[in-house]
């Protein structure tokens, strides 16, 4: 219940929006709207998406997404790091996962970080996926956008 209620709330958006053009923020917005099949943990689709949006306003953007595939938080960061809000809605109990996933991009070449493995395990996320935005190869094409997604699975252990 809780989870819809955020849903419902359109608190969607969080984190360094300032300074955002209106045209980027419905593009946010849009992301924000897009489900991911729940078999997959990202869908190349949403993977692009999120790389171009990310890749044109120079910061990192993450997505919350559950089990059914709903985005259900969309945060937004800086160049190198990203924010997640207070996440005790979707808690559990200690011992079980938080029932979401963080889909985020990365504007840097370097894998999964400390941020990333520490979020993991303190909020209890089923996965973290990092999409590595490879700016050189956006700049000479956008059509060849390729994102590398690596991923941490806890969920399987559990
Ligand atoms: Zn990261």
């Amino acid at each position: 219940m809780q989870v819809e209620f955020f849903r419902e709330a359109h608190i969607r958006i969080f984190g360094n929006t300032s300074g955002l053009k209106a045209v980027s923020l419905r593009k946010l917005e849009r992301l924000s709207q897009r489900r991911s099949r729940s078999g997959a943990a990202v869908t190349p689709e949403l993977a692009r998406s999120l790389a171009e949006v990310s890749r044109e306003i120079k910061r990192q953007i993450g997505l919350l997404i559950d089990r059914r595939g709903h985005v259900c938080v969309t945060i937004v960061g800086d160049a190198r790091s990203l924010f997640l809000p207070d996440l005790s809605a979707y808690r559990r109990g200690l011992d079980r996962l938080c029932g979401l996933r963080l889909v985020h991009t990365h504007l840097h070449s370097a894998g999964l970080d400390d941020d990333d493995l520490t979020d993991l395990a303190l909020l209890r996320l089923d996965m973290v996926v990092a999409i590595e935005v490879a700016a050189e190869m956006l700049e000479a094409n956008p059509t060849t956008l390729a994102s590398r997604m690596k991923r941490f699975d806890l969920s399987k252990q559990t």
